[in-house]
């Protein structure tokens, strides 16, 4: 008899979570926290999403989307998580760039952002800081017709240089190019620039571990492998999701599936108005990665000049279609030394990420994609045996990721690692007046991705949600006269 994952699980809950991305894990916690009754559907057999580690042999544990964060992580942990897990969010120490066009190492705050402009980059104060507070001013109201590039020429032109030291990290943090709406990078940008960039201490897996701890106190029931195949709506009302083969009723469902999925895959079409439709086909899907993940030998480890994120291209210019592209030039290591972890075992890792298409990877024979894997763990080591001699013979472990390997374990469209693109925000967000109880809460926008914008945008989510349902309390318990 195949394992019942559904076991002692009600007919009827409140709310209904599809997914435990960053975002599902945190609208969960909310509307638990809040009273309300709430089944968690994971169809992995972990929870996290995005926010994974594995495990190899000889005590390596490898975090997969775990390299940097905003400082604002701290403040969205300590309200809708724990104070001991806000308390595990520290600084990551120092950021380094290497490519034709400069070699520096910063800690990626206002202040050494300044220095670096004014000194080694030669452009005045006052532009400067009209920048830093032009970005920092930025809304999602505003007009967002600019793109990423227009800012940069604006305050400044030519400057392919201050370009690139501005958008690489942005483009590894989520996605985004010259060529998306000003508004996402300035969004971003500003809150990594407050404080630096934030690592969370003992690895995704305790982080995963302490928010079960904390999903189970709040009285959220977690089910793992059960994949859901369908939301049931009837008269535009949410009714219910088909998962694992039964019918589970709920007064509000929240899909934390990506969104083409949500509405394509789990919901179709015939409920929804045409002109919705439209615009949700329209959404396009942000870019995906590969990885080499690297395990040094017990005892060996790298200097920490290397700093812990590496930003490394051979590229001249500095080009989106080179950042996406197979020939790959750009390279940005996370080095994970053995404070990462510190209760584990004394570990030093490397991991390098290149940003990448689905469609390079997707129509590869079983033979051409282990190929292709070999080459990139290949030509990675080559690099890196630049900045750590004799990497080959350090190394305890190696293995690739692909876009069809995030595909495969999340199910995301097209493996990708940040959601969609802009338009993505507004059809999320429109998704509950489509359907009432219905509701979409995933890395989206560009804005609401990355591991805080995913837990943002599941307060916000679990907000509307405790508001709806709130409201219907209020109206089942409205004197009849
Ligand atoms: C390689 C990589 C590196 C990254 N690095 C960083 C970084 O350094 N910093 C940062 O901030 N962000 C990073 N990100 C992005 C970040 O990890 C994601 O934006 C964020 O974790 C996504 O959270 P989410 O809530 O959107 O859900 P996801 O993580 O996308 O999870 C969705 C969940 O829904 C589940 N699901 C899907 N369909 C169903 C179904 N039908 N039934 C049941 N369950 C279902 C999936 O299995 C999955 O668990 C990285 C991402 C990748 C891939």
């Amino acid at each position: 008899m195949p394992r019942d994952f559904l076991k002692g699980a009600s007919d009827e809950y409140d709310v209904i979570v599809i997914g435990s991305g960053l975002a599902g894990l945190t609208v969960a916690n909310v509307l638990g926290r809040a009273g309300h009754s709430v089944l968690l559907l994971e169809q992995h057999y972990k929870l996290g999403g995005m926010a994974t580690w594995f495990k190899r042999p000889g005590g390596h544990i490898f975090d997969v989307s775990l390299h940097g964060f905003p400082y604002g992580m701290i403040k969205s942990c300590r309200r809708y998580w724990s104070q001991e897990i806000a308390d595990s969010i520290v600084p990551l120490k120092g950021i380094r760039f290497e490519n034709p066009m400069f070699s520096l190492t910063t800690t990626y705050n206002r202040e050494d952002f300044t220095k670096l402009l004014t000194s080694q980059f030669k452009i005045a104060p006052e532009k400067v800081a009209e920048f830093f507070d032009t970005a920092r001013g930025m809304n999602f109201y505003d007009d967002q017709s600019m793109t990423t590039g227009e800012l940069f020429n604006k305050f400044f032109p030519g400057r392919e240089d201050v370009h690139r030291l501005l958008m690489e990290p942005i483009v590894y943090a989520n996605g985004s190019t010259l060529e998306d709406p000003a508004i996402t990078y300035g969004i971003v940008f500003s809150n990594f620039m407050s404080k630096g960039v934030y690592t969370f201490e003992g690895g995704t897996d305790l982080l995963i571990q302490l928010m079960q701890k904390e999903l189970k106190k709040n009285g959220v029931d977690i089910r793992i492998r059960c994949d859901v195949e369908k939301i049931n709506v009837e008269d535009d009302r949410v009714q219910s999701v088909t998962v694992n083969g039964r019918t589970i009723k709920a007064k509000s469902v929240i899909s934390n599936a990506n969104l083409n999925a949500t509405i394509f895959r789990l919901l179709g079409e015939e409920t929804l108005d045409k002109q919705f439709v439209e615009e949700a086909r329209a959404v396009r899907l942000n870019n995906s990665s590969t990885q080499v993940y690297m395990a040094l030998n017990p005892g060996e480890t790298v200097d920490e000049s290397l700093g812990d994120l590496f930003f490394t291209s051979t590229a001249e210019e500095f080009k989106t279609d080179l950042l996406l592209s197979r020939d790959v030039t750009s390279r940005t290591y996370s080095i994970y030394y053995p404070r990462t972890r510190p209760e584990g075992r004394p570990r030093t890792l490397i991991v390098s990420s290149t940003n990448a298409h689905y469609k390079d990877w997707a129509p590869l024979s079983d033979e051409q994609y282990e190929a292709s894997k070999q080459d990139l763990i290949k030509t990675t080591l080559d690099h890196l045996d630049r900045y750590v001699p004799n990497i080959r013979e350090r190394l305890a472990h190696v293995e690739a990721s692909t876009p069809r390997t995030f595909q495969h374990y999340t199910q995301h469209v097209a493996g990708a690692s940040f959601g969609t693109k802009f338009e993505g925000l507004a059809v999320s967000r429109a998704l509950p007046d489509q359907v009432k109880g219905l509701y979409h809460a995933g890395s989206v926008g560009i804005i609401m991705s990355g591991w805080l914008g995913a837990i943002n945008y599941g307060v916000i989510v679990a907000n509307d949600v405790d508001a709806l349902l709130m409201k219907q309390v209020g109206a089942a318990t409205q004197p009849v006269n």
